[in-house]
């Protein structure tokens, strides 16, 4: 599989990277089978996260026997110092491996610099050899960009594909100048591209991003693989049809950044924009309960002040988005209610 050098870092990593998110859904063996043919077919590079339910164990499970074949990444939510530290060391144990090649912060609301607790805590991690490297993950492209020119950071993870904005494109310039190396996560728009071929063609003509697909099924994986052993070309047609796609989904992706946020009636829009996209990709049953309900049916309170819409530098109708969604979480609901009394 074609090599990229993950910036500073120097790793060298598959041009197709596996994102496991997704396995959390898959028994233990399932995700075993799978880990394992992605690394039988050339991938080297495993991007995880404490939260992620069980995905880090399940990684353990499969590889621990190749760890020095392959690179693995996780990250962790914590807020702070003594939790990044507990965090790290369950990683360890849960991925069965003595060092974390990168640790990202994960999605946090500001950029730790020197003398922040956090930041401290992952420069001690490094000293005691836990991690080698550390990463940042955001989704707002202001805080990306910061971390970035920080210098502090080796690595961003960032929402990336073929609908992102110039500004988007921009952040992958400023990381590639910046030898910091670049991450692309939801590569499909968390679903919302169906076709691979286009995105990989897309990411083909940007030789310095890494885009961990989520991966859940061999045929997703067999896909990706096909297309690193045939490229697709970047030619005038792919790029009439990416074009064209971009026109007609671009103004559907919620990034989950936060920019039309706090809503005057206390809609958690982040949530509530992507509910269909998160029982999509996430263990749904953690989604149903009365408290995400509750959340949920905060939607109907919406006054259309059209604040969202303002702030949404995305160009999104987000009361649109957060009705439909708000529908498709109640049908939801409703299907696995009825399916838990059978
Ligand atoms: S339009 Fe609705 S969701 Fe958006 S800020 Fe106003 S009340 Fe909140
Ligand atoms: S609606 Fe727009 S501004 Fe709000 S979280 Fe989604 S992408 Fe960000």
């Amino acid at each position: 599989m074609r090599q990229i050098i993950l910036g500073r870092t120097k790793l060298s990593v598959g041009a197709s990277s596996f994102g496991a998110l997704p396995i959390q859904r898959l028994s233990k063996e399932e995700a075993s089978y799978l880990l394992r043919l992605a690394y039988e077919k050339g991938m080297n590079y495993f991007d995880t996260a404490y939260s992620y339910t069980d995905s880090e164990e399940k990684i353990g499970l499969a590889l621990s026997d190749v760890r020095d074949k392959i690179v693995i990444s996780t990250k962790s939510g914590a807020s702070d110092r003594e939790t990044l530290v507990k965090h790290a060391e369950e990683s360890l144990r849960r991925l069965k491996t003595d060092y974390i090649d990168i640790l990202q912060l994960h999605n946090p609301k500001t950029v730790p610099l020197e003398g922040d607790e956090l930041y401290e805590g992952l420069l001690d991690l490094k000293k005691r050899g836990i991690i080698r490297f550390i990463g940042y993950t955001n989704h707002s492209s202001q805080r990306a960009e910061q971390a970035v020119r920080s210098g502090l950071y080796d690595t961003i993870q960032y929402p990336f594909s073929y609908l992102s904005s110039d500004r988007e494109i921009k952040l992958y310039e400023l990381a590639r100048n910046s030898d910091v190396g670049f991450i692309a996560m939801k590569a499909l728009s968390g679903g919302l591209i169906s076709n691979a071929t286009g995105a990989k063609a897309f990411f083909n003509t940007l030789p310095f991003a890494v885009p961990i697909w989520g991966i859940q099924r061999e045929r997703e994986l067999m896909e990706f693989i096909c297309l690193e052993e045939d490229p697709p070309r970047y030619d005038d047609d792919m790029k009439t049809l990416i074009e064209r796609e971009k026109k007609e989904l671009s103004g559907s992706f919620c990034r989950a950044c936060g920019y039309c946020m706090p809503c005057p009636v206390g809609i958690d829009i982040t949530l509530s924009a992507r509910m269909k996209l998160l029982l999509s990709r996430m263990p749904y049953e953690q989604f149903m309960n009365e408290h995400t309900m509750e959340r949920m049916l905060r939607v109907n309170d919406c006054k259309n002040c059209r604040k969202c819409v303002e702030r949404c530098p995305y160009g999104l109708d987000t009361p649109s988005h957060l009705k439909e969604n708000l529908a498709y979480y109640l049908d939801f609901a409703e299907k696995y209610k009825s399916n838990e009394k059978n």
